[in-house]
């Protein structure tokens, strides 16, 4: 990945997504903001106990530095579930103002639609950022440990697939910065249904104990979903940021023991079609 500094903000970008001018794409850092600990400073969140008005201009601060209406930013319920939506123009701008007006029970948002811009909002779980350079068709997703092995990364590509006739082979991917196999323990619960998911823990966990715990590689468990379903190797780009490591950057709930803000993930088709002047 890459850093820009953008106005007071650090916005990074995916090498493999950057390379194409049809969408834009960003995740950003907790630096820049208006939030107050333990929401300090660029926190995104309204449902994170933040004040409203500090959460607003932080989406204001963003919008602008990345020179998107703020109208066209469009977020989701996120329930750790694998529910994917596919966004029309009619929901751009879900939750902007508001928590309660994000779309419904949705971790994961796919359209085909410009100047919508698709975020997702992370505290240590993962984001996905997806592009079909191939048909114009963008999307995010929401991966947590619930979501993983809940498959929400299967079923947005097969959203690709069977609404958009995106082929695999074409998506690019970004698995962006999360809380790393280096921090996250967890208890023989977890691992079971990540066994179950997966047929095996399929190199998704490390350093297991005699008492059944492990650090869970959430990096690795989503690749191989995007690869299972036919994205290429070449196509998916790793941060291997660590948000508990990198807790001066970005919110880690799992550092700050529970309480504190949320980054973004998002992406946005831009007007103009790839190829067309
Ligand atoms: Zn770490």
């Amino acid at each position: 990945m890459l850093e820009k500094k953008m106005n007071s903000l650090s916005i990074w970008g995916f090498e493999v997504l950057l390379k194409y001018t049809g969408a834009t794409h960003f995740i950003s850092t907790r630096m820049g903001g208006v939030s107050m600990p333990p929401y300090d400073f660029l926190n995104l969140g309204f449902h994170v106990g933040d004040t409203p008005e500090a959460v607003l201009r932080n989406r204001g601060i963003l919008a602008s530095t990345l020179s998107i209406s703020l109208d066209r930013f469009t977020f989701a319920e996120q329930i750790h579930g694998a529910g994917v939506k596919v966004v029309t123009e009619e929901q751009r701008g879900s939750g902007v103002t508001e928590h309660q007006t994000s779309l419904y029970a949705t971790d994961a948002m796919v359209t085909d639609v410009p100047d919508i811009c698709l975020i997702v909002l992370l505290g240590d779980c993962v984001p996905v950022i997806f592009f079909d350079p191939i048909k114009n068709v963008v999307g995010v997703a929401h991966a947590g440990w619930r979501g993983t092995v809940r498959s929400v990364i299967r079923n947005t590509v097969m959203v690709f697939q069977e609404r958009f006739g995106s082929s695999p082979s074409d998506l690019v991917a970004g698995i962006g910065p999360s809380i790393g196999p280096c921090c996250y323990e967890v208890g023989p619960e977890v691992l079971a249904q990540v066994e179950n998911t997966f047929s095996g823990k399929n190199g998704c966990v490390d350093n297991e104990t005699p008492d059944g715990k492990g650090y869970l590689n959430l990096w690795q468990a989503n690749k191989a979903q995007l690869m299972e379903m036919g994205v290429l190797e070449s196509n998916i780009e790793l941060s291997g940021i660590c948000t508990c490591c990198n807790h001066d950057n970005f919110f880690s709930r799992r550092y700050q023991g529970g309480e504190t803000g949320r980054f973004g993930a998002g992406i946005c088709l831009k007007t103009s079609k790839i190829g067309v002047p």
